[in-house]
């Protein structure tokens, strides 16, 4: 199990039990026995909550959320800041309200709060009893209704703080301010000039799209001033951006932030709080590294950070500590969630054979199979050659007519049976990278039952790594590598970069199909955004989703199980109504049952089937 790079990004949360079996740990109770992942799944078939399915893990979640407040605790205790930390959770990250419900809940003793991005995400953080210190922040486009929600939503005490994300936004908020006669909380969105390197580049410097640049800064300051309502003013919001690889990045643009957060100060705001925003990245691949899927920091390195630099920074200008925020998501939520499918079959790139050529067949398939007689590991790159020459060759003479069908397949086995024996071999050598590219052509195509569009649109839309490995035989040598399709209709619907112990791999080792049981692999980490940005790709709706908490003699509640969409659900997204296509489809068979094209029981059937579809679930049962 070694070759998966396991002990490297599974975070202490996963491990392989002696049996081969992925194993999940609980973060916070290092006591409890750890409990394999695929008897869980296998429990919960066996109530009826079919793969493919998303498991979220409570304890995860929790771990996670204690991680990151105490890491701010620690930090600000080591260095002496005088200021506090509230943590606020992106809605748009996961909107689950099994997710949401439990961040507000474990999330409780450090005041921890909410950031909403838009009117839906503000209605539903105000569903919430939040703690008395715990902040509501508001990101985002707002209109008249949303800031007026805001405002009043303060009558029950929430610290709604709306983000002003520009001047024109201003305007609308002096308008509600004066028609209600309430003082609003609010903030400034700063764009901060340092880029950030990593996926969400964009999401930083001058050309973002969010925030204000300093002149509009002045004229939102002038024209708080001139309305008396500076005072108002109490957080500077100032995001770093997503998944930041580099913590010296971080450390650069909060030391920007600073600098704006002492200016504002003295131009007479009463700035309390400096909201950093989102950025805190998940190593998903384990590398360390600052890369695209991975960071060079720990949580603890990026709180202490954070403090020391605003510390040091206001310190040096004379102004009080102020309450730190962040609205950490992906770091949140991100390894509390996994997807787990069975592989439906395989395509096959290699097979043995005992096929030989026949008399009446074409030269160029006896040649074919002759490479096996000088197939030797000095000669596999000539036989690789050689194999493949001949299989086009072939494939051109078919095409053009000149041999048949039968004879195409005998050719198509002799080749097979020729790649099982090259890759039989090319363990004995060295192989070049020329080699090692032919054969990774050869890799099987596992076909899995999930919708990549669906499940994890980051994979399809920006290269997103995910840790995938199978759940069980893991003390078996894996004796195939494949690369996986999805259950969509289309090309794109596969994954082909795995994070393996050296290095990533465009296939992953797993093992041949067992017909006796079926063959499950898990995708990890996957609970920040692809649950939210998940689209209806051929109708294959939302998966089904298990929430489990863990218990302390080993096993584990199913505190939650939320049903996948049906496919009668997925229809009424588009549009149609069920009730009519049943109709529609009734009105067919009847008229066939009127021509005698179907007897009473076939009626009986055919109407049954499609009943069952369309109240059945989306994926393959
Ligand atoms: N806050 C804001 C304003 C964001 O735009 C984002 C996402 O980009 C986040 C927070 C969450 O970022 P992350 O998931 O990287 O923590």
């Amino acid at each position: 199990s070694s070759i998966y790079g396991l002990d490297r990004w599974g975070h202490g949360l996963l491990s392989v039990t002696p049996e081969g079996e992925i194993a999940l740990s609980d973060p916070l109770h290092k006591d409890t026995p750890r409990i394999s992942l695929p008897g869980i799944v296998r429990d919960l078939e066996a109530r009826g909550v079919h793969s493919p399915l998303v498991l979220r893990v409570t304890a995860f979640l929790e771990a996670e959320i204690k991680r990151i407040n105490e890491g701010f605790r620690a930090s600000i205790a080591r260095t002496g800041y005088r200021g506090s930390y509230r943590g606020v959770f992106p809605i748009k990250v996961n909107q689950q309200a099994q997710v949401v419900d439990r961040i507000v809940e474990f999330g409780r003793p450090y005041a921890y709060g909410l950031e909403a991005g838009s009117k839906p995400e503000l209605v539903i953080a105000l569903a919430h009893r939040l703690p008395e210190e715990a902040l509501i922040v508001c990101n985002g486009v707002k209109d008249a209704e949303f800031i007026r929600l805001a405002i009043l939503s303060r009558k029950l005490g929430f610290n709604t703080v709306i983000v002003l994300e520009s001047a024109k936004e201003l305007d609308t908020v002096i308008e509600v301010v004066r028609e209600l006669g309430e003082e609003p909380l609010l903030g400034v969105r700063v764009k901060l000039t340092h880029r950030i390197g990593g996926n969400w580049a964009e999401s930083s410097g001058d050309r973002s799209s969010f925030g204000m640049n300093t002149d509009q800064l002045m004229q939102v300051v002038d024209r708080l001033k001139d309305e008396g309502l500076l005072h108002c003013l109490k957080l500077q919001h100032s995001h770093l951006g997503s998944q930041v690889p580099d913590v010296n990045d971080v450390r650069r643009a909060v030391g920007e932030a600073c600098r704006y957060f002492i200016e504002l100060t003295r131009e007479g705001a009463a700035l309390t709080h400096l909201d950093l925003g989102g950025g805190l990245g998940v190593d998903y691949t384990g590398e360390k590294i600052a890369s695209e899927n991975s960071v060079n920091y720990t949580v603890e390195e990026y709180c202490t950070n954070i403090v020391e630099t605003v510390g040091y920074a206001l310190d040096e200008a004379g102004v009080a500590h102020p309450t730190l925020v962040t609205e950490s998501g992906r770091a949140v939520v991100a390894t509390s969630s996994m997807l787990i499918f069975n592989v439906l079959e395989a395509t096959h790139y290699d097979a043995p054979s005992a096929e030989e050529p026949q008399p009446d067949d074409h030269h160029l398939i006896a040649d074919l199979a002759a490479v096996k007689t000088y197939l030797t590991p000095e000669r596999l790159q000539e036989c690789l050659n050689d194999s493949t020459f001949y299989r086009d060759e072939l494939r051109a003479l078919f095409r053009r007519g000149y041999i048949t069908l039968r004879q195409m397949a005998r050719a198509e086995r002799i080749y097979l049976e020729l790649m099982a024996r090259i890759k039989a071999l090319a363990p004995q050598i060295e192989t070049t990278p020329e080699i090692d590219a032919q054969l990774e052509k050869l890799a099987d195509i596992y076909h899995c039952n999930f919708s990549l569009f669906q499940s994890l649109p980051d994979v399809w839309a920006i290269d997103q790594l995910h840790p995938i490995i199978p759940l069980q035989d893991l003390n078996v040598e894996p004796d195939r590598r494949v690369v996986l399709s999805d259950i969509t209709c289309d090309s794109d619907g596969k994954i082909d970069r795995f994070i393996l112990a050296d290095g990533i791999s465009p296939s992953l080792p797993v093992h041949s199909l067992p017909e006796d049981r079926p063959y499950y692999l898990g995708v990890f980490f996957v609970g920040a955004y692809q649950e939210t940005l998940g689209d209806l790709h051929n109708l294959f709706g939302d998966t089904n989703v298990a929430t489990i908490e863990l218990r302390a003699d080993g096993g584990f509640d199913l505190l939650h199980e939320q049903e996948g969409d049906t496919i009668a659900e997925v229809m009424s997204y588009v549009e149609y109504d069920p009730k009519d296509c049943i109709a529609a489809f009734r009105k067919m068979v009847d008229g066939a049952t009127s021509e005698k094209k179907l007897d009473a029981s076939e009626r009986k059937a055919l109407m049954a089937a499609y009943r069952d579809s369309i109240e059945g679930y989306t994926y393959y049962e």
